[in-house]
């Protein structure tokens, strides 16, 4: 069945259906083993996320994933524009629900089939509650998802689309995700989180594979929108496997990108703090990162200074901008999305520097 391990305190926990995160309140990884990356099977497998179903803990036999999947992953990876030819983009909107976070969702999804949940709750921005709203409708699972009462309209109507039951609170993001754990208690059902659960990141770190597949190595740089982590940790998870199997010689630095207005990790970083301390959200556009207090800030801190990567804040005025940039070279993405382009404007960049950057949503779900 597998285990978890308290971030915190070290405790172990059974897998079970209703655990979320240890007794002490500190956040849960997988105990596992580094796996043996064969890519001789990966040609096996559909191409989507589930070429690296060995990498995955998950029992080698299981074909859960097989009724599961939506066909998501392989994206595309195109440079940005012929006069930067060492810069790429991750065309990651192209995903069944149009955002990266199909990734991490298929997976979780995948897990809570196998442990026979019949409810799962979670709460989002809107990007991850429209990834679980569609893998729950397709594994027939009922879905709560809780979101601000301010969340994109689309959002809201690709998430009621599926078929969940949407619980919209007036709040900051840490109300919503408050009102959504009170319920899991309450009811004691399944938390879908991309936050706490830690099969999410075995989903988001088939970003790394695909990038070191479609490249045929590791870049140098990543830049990565961060508000709670669930890509800049997949992606470093990700890495660090193809790394320590010694696929690649050199983790790429990880660049994580926040909204000034919203910065903990910005904060934390230059603060040199081993966990981010919350701040208030001034507001901003970027939705999707926009996160006070992110439960995994210790476990970003340390990734992105095990990479010798740094954070970069970006101030409002530069987003709208960074969009407009990114359509005119034919690149239609959302909000958040265009904080991290406007992150990498703002990076100083060597001139042979290989960079991939995430276009994490598509342009449709923003108002
Ligand atoms: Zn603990």
């Amino acid at each position: 069945m597998g285990q978890y391990v308290c971030n915190s305190c070290g405790k172990t926990h059974e897998i079970t259906p209703t655990i979320w995160k240890c007794d002490c309140g500190g956040v849960l990884d997988l105990i596992k083993e580094m796996p043996v990356i064969d890519a001789s099977v990966w040609s096996h497998y559909p191409n989507s996320i589930w070429r690296y179903f060995d990498t995955m803990p998950f029992v080698k036999e299981s074909k859960t994933w097989e009724s599961i999947t939506l066909g998501e992953g392989q994206s595309p990876l195109i440079v940005l524009d012929s006069t930067e030819p060492n810069t790429y983009v991750k065309v990651d909107y192209m995903m069944p629900t149009l955002s990266f976070k199909d990734r991490g969702a298929a997976v979780l999804m995948t897990k809570a089939k196998e442990l026979a949940v019949s409810k799962v709750i979670a709460d989002s921005s809107g990007n991850a509650g429209t990834a679980i709203a569609a893998y729950a409708a397709r594994c027939n699972i009922a879905c709560d998802i809780y979101l601000s009462d301010e969340t994109s309209p689309k959002k809201v109507a690709q998430i009621k689309a599926h078929g969940a039951t949407i619980k919209q609170i007036h709040g900051t993001r840490e109300d919503i995700a408050a009102a959504a754990q009170k319920a899991v208690d309450d009811e004691k059902v399944f938390y879908a989180s991309h936050v706490y659960n830690p099969y999410f990141y075995e989903g988001t770190k088939t970003y790394a594979y695909e990038i070191y597949e479609q490249l045929g190595g590791a870049p140098d740089a990543l830049i990565i929108p961060v508000g709670n982590g669930t890509l800049v940790l997949g992606a470093y998870y990700g890495f660090k496997e193809l790394y320590e199997n010694k696929l690649i010689e050199v983790m790429p630095k990880i660049i994580a990108v926040q909204a000034a207005n919203c910065a903990p990790l910005v904060r934390a970083y230059e603060n040199g703090d081993e966990l981010a301390k919350p701040v208030t959200n001034q507001g901003t556009l970027a939705e999707g990162i926009a996160i006070a207090a992110p439960a995994r800030s210790k476990q970003i801190l340390e990734a992105v200074r095990d990479t010798k990567g740094t954070f970069i804040d970006i101030q409002e005025v530069e987003i709208l901008s960074a969009r407009s940039k990114l359509s005119e070279k034919g690149f239609y993405v959302e909000v958040t999305t265009a904080a991290n382009y406007a992150g990498y404007l703002k990076y100083n960049k060597s001139p042979q520097e290989k960079i991939v950057i995430p276009l994490c949503g598509a342009g449709i779900k923003s108002s």
